[in-house]
């Protein structure tokens, strides 16, 4: 392939993914988005491939990657649960994180590359280069460990060291040293001592900066992570003076920064103090071990699903706040019919979603969409938290952190100041879960013992299964 047409390909690829970012935005225009990524990516895989940077003993090493990494990954997208989705996605930014710091070390081994570069053209090129390694190495810990934190292999709980800020003030000044050092090296064997040495301090970053994270802020981290790794895409893009790299890099880089910076809204936290790992963090306390149970604070009033369905059909006015028990049950498609059958009789149902609901953005939308649950009764937490007052029942299905009235009352809460769904201002709210067991943040639901509050225990899909039967009878 001529390079005109790599370029003019690589334009088409950019136009694409452009094209793909917008449908995202909306779950209407989704799919078409996906399609445009997926056609935008082929283009892109072909024109590199073909393109005047690959010679022709390179295509077998290309393949055999392309069909090992095709099967992993197919293997992967085929095994993997919707509710293991944010585990995956962590581990894909991991490795786009470590091809960065590969690509980094391999370009500056490179021999074929000794002697291209010279005076500021190489200032530039060692610089693309550290700075390259710096990024990927910091998305790769972080995201291995956000993936043990989604996955639980690892505890939830903030890892907060003794003078944390300073260590990373310090780590901070000392890759700015080695940098200095770096780019005034001669040779390669020199430079080799201040790279391993930043690859090393960047990747502890990321193991610290993830691991003082805790209770209800690892979405914003997750994001982040998501920003980081689309920037050390970009880097690895000007490593190998690949424009579209770069351009794409760039894309999912901004991208994951403006959503980073919207869940910090969402959330009530800086974004600032968020990257700095756990910055404000002390204001909280320790989140209490998950699923340890509710230190009690009163009687909790136990429902059936019977008396449930007699609550629904008698009310005008339903919200049903879905979270991520409704994944895990899988019930998103009896929430469906149960709305379904609740709007025949005049029953004016909503669906409102909270921000961090489930355990990946948007993650509650998708799942309503697939049971295909009118868009124009999903709305956003601001859009509805008002109409609670005016609402006769509130129903909880598998939802925890995001409906804890702890985030306004208590200032000690791990989530304090996150705005959360108020559920407890319908005439009932029912909450829907199999135990007294904490949600993610691993914190005392204090809604769980209000006095309009009912429990419906039990596996979500099992017990709006019955419910369905008994407002069908
Ligand atoms: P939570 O994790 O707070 O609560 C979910 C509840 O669902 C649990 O208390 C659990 O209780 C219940 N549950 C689990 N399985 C079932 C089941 N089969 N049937 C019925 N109930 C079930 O979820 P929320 O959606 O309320 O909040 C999301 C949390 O996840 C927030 O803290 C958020 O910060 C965090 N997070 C969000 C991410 C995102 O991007 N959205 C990413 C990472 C973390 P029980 O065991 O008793 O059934």
């Amino acid at each position: 392939m001529s390079a005109t047409l790599a370029t003019v390909s690589y334009i088409g690829a950019t136009i694409l993914f452009i094209l793909s970012l917008g449908g995202l935005s909306n779950p209407e225009t989704s799919r078409r988005g996906n399609l445009y990524g997926m056609i935008g990516m082929t283009i892109a895989v072909l024109a590199t491939v073909f393109g005047p940077q690959v010679t022709a003993h390179g295509y077998a090493w290309i393949i055999g990657a392309m069909v090992v990494g095709g099967s992993i990954g197919l293997y992967a997208a085929r095994v993997v649960k919707m509710t293991q989705m944010p585990e995956l996605v962590a581990l894909m930014h991991s490795l786009v994180g470590l091809a960065a710091v590969l690509v980094g070390f391999a370009n500056y081994i490179d021999p074929a590359a000794a002697g291209v570069y010279q005076g500021a053209e190489k200032t530039i090129h060692e610089l693309e280069i550290y700075i390259g390694i710096l990024i990927g190495a910091v998305t790769f810990s972080g995201s291995v460990i956000a993936f043990g934190k989604l996955s639980a292999k690892i505890s939830g709980k903030p890892m907060l060291l003794p003078g944390r800020h300073w260590m990373n003030l310090a780590g901070l000044l000392v890759v700015v040293w080695f940098a200095w050092r770096f780019i005034n090296t001669h040779t390669v064997a020199d430079g080799m001592t201040p790279l391993i040495v930043m690859t090393v301090i960047a990747l502890l970053f990321g193991i610290h900066m993830v691991m003082a994270i805790g209770g209800a802020d690892m979405p914003v981290v997750v994001s982040m992570l998501n920003s980081y790794s689309g920037w050390a895409a970009a880097a690895t893009g000007f490593m190998l003076n690949n424009d579209l790299l770069i351009v794409t890099g760039a894309l999912v880089g901004s991208s994951g920064a403006i959503l980073s910076y919207i869940m910090c809204r969402a959330m009530n936290r800086h974004f600032i103090s968020v990257i700095a790992g756990g910055f404000g963090t002390e204001g909280g306390a320790p989140a209490a071990p998950a699923g340890a149970g509710a230190q009690p604070a009163g009687e909790v009033a136990p429902i059936l699903a019977a008396e449930t369905a007699e609550l629904l059909r008698e009310a005008k006015n339903v919200i049903i706040v879905p979270g991520y028990g409704m994944a895990v049950a899988q019930a998103q498609h009896t929430v469906y019919e149960i709305t379904k059958h609740l709007r025949d009789k005049g029953v004016n149902v909503r669906f409102g979603i909270h921000p961090v609901a489930g355990r990946m953005p948007g993650h509650m939308n998708v799942l309503l969409a697939e049971a295909k649950v009118p868009y124009d009764i999903v709305f956003e937490m601001d859009e509805l938290n008002e109409d609670f007052p005016d609402t006769d029942v509130a129903m909880v299905i598998g939802a925890n952190d995001i409906v804890n009235p702890a985030a306004q009352d208590d200032p000690t809460s791990p989530i304090a100041g996150m705005p959360v769904l108020e559920v407890w201002k319908a005439k009932t709210s029912i909450v829907m879960k199999r135990s007294m067991a904490s949600g993610y943040a691993g914190v005392d639901n204090p809604l769980f013992y209000k006095e309009n509050n009912r429990m419906l225990f039990g596996d979500a899909k099992k017990m709006l299964d019955e419910v369905l039967v008994a407002l069908k009878t």
